[in-house]
């Protein structure tokens, strides 16, 4: 089936541009089709249902579009365990949320209305192994390939796995003010285990069970964690489920769906997933904002210290699971609201790297970026 979109005829350029895969980057890079010096641009849409969920996100400069269609945004955020709470503030970059639906009507709403022609072709589930758009003769249709099929991710990672359920609490327990970023007071048995609560009011509220670990559970797992954290923290056992979202992010290493040259990968197919957070909306929207203003082919929006540092914080926390609630307390409580927002963004000024580094205990993180290293030495020399 193809939905053909307003037509003005005012060609802007002779590219003939396919984006394949209307996720998040998909369907963020076909908003800006007037800025693509293209005369068409058609998008491949595969035939699913997908559930709306939250992308949560620090207002960072290049997210204004993105922050004026928040659901809600937090100046103040915590990380507790059993030790401690580590709270932050900010003024300048409050935390978040965003409905994914919100945001993908907007960018369709861009897309169909663009000056540009534009088109959206549904491919059937059953046709996607073999996309027809990467078929040879759909290569000469098309000038430009951008490429939004999740990547594969390398084996023996560490994945984040979770379920959120949004709730409605009978009573008013949740506080609107602070969002809970992580809240390790959960069982540590599964894996690296934390709660996120992002309070819309003091009734409603999204509570994710969230992972760290080499494979997912089943759900019982996460919405029994969600119940019993419910209880033990908020003692409330009595709330209605509105809606609930799941995922599995890869932590670590990916690589391309396809390596065709002739394709131009974005979004988490382009390793925009930041690693060791799992945090990709920001990422995606700096990468998309990049090349389109500038023209050029997509790249990586991280820095290579960024990517490195991650590299050896996951390696510690696949050797050490145990060391986790700690680790990330310790890291928040020598970080400002602003510099942690910063970091995590791929933002962070030069004494904020510093604040990062005298955090973390300095000889276990020292076996472990000898280990990074002869790692990927192997790596290269295989
Ligand atoms: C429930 C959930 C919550 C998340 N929360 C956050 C968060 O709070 N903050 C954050 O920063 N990140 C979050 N993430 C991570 C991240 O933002 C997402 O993974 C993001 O959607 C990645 O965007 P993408 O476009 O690269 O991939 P996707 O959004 O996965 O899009 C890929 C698209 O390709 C399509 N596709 C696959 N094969 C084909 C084919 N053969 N032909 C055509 N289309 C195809 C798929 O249907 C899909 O629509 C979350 C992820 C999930 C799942």
């Amino acid at each position: 089936m193809s939905i053909s979109a307003q037509q003005t005829g005012q060609k802007k350029g002779q590219k003939k541009i396919a984006i394949i895969g209307a996720g998040c980057a998909g369907w963020s890079l076909a908003a800006r089709a007037d800025q693509l010096s293209a005369s068409r641009i058609e998008l491949f849409k595969k035939q699913d249902n997908h559930a709306s969920h939250s992308w949560g996100f620090w207002q960072m400069p290049w997210l204004l579009d993105a922050v004026s269609q928040t659901r809600k945004k937090w100046n103040k955020w915590q990380i507790i365990t059993h030790n401690g709470c580590a709270e932050h503030h900010s003024a300048t970059h409050p935390y978040c949320s965003l409905q994914s639906d919100v945001w993908i009507k907007s960018c369709s709403q861009k897309f169909l209305s663009a000056k540009t022609q534009t088109s959206i072709t549904e491919v059937p589930v059953r046709k996607t192994e073999k996309n027809r758009v990467i078929t040879s003769e759909d290569k000469s249709d098309f000038d430009v390939i951008y490429d939004s099929r999740p990547p594969v991710a390398d084996t023996n990672i560490l994945l984040q796995h979770f379920r959120g359920l949004e709730i409605r609490a009978a009573k008013p327990v949740f506080n609107p003010e602070v969002a809970i970023l992580m809240d390790f007071r959960v069982s540590q048995e599964n894996g690296i285990h934390f709660m996120y609560v992002l309070g819309y009011d003091e009734y409603t509220a999204l509570v994710e069970s969230t992972f760290f670990s080499l494979s997912p559970h089943h759900d019982e797992v996460y919405e029994a964690a969600i119940r019993e954290y419910l209880n033990t923290v908020f003692h409330l056992d009595d709330f209605e489920i509105i809606h609930s979202e799941s995922g599995v992010i890869p932590m670590g290493r990916v690589s391309r769906v396809d390596s065709n040259p002739f394709l131009l990968a974005i979004g988490s197919n382009a390793g925009t997933i930041r690693p060791s957070s799992g945090y990709a909306f920001s990422f995606i929207q700096k990468q998309i904002e990049q090349f389109t203003s500038q023209n050029t082919n997509p790249k990586s929006p991280h820095k290579k210290y960024d990517l490195w540092m991650d590299s050896v914080f996951l390696s510690v926390l696949k050797s050490n699971p145990e060391k986790a609630p700690n680790l990330f307390l310790k890291l928040a409580k020598y970080l400002s609201g602003d510099a942690f927002a910063r970091f995590l963004s791929g933002d962070a000024k030069i004494t904020d790297y510093a604040f990062v580094i005298y955090s973390m205990p300095k000889w276990l993180f020292i076996c472990h970026a000898f280990k990074v290293i002869v790692g990927s030495q192997k790596r290269t020399t295989r």
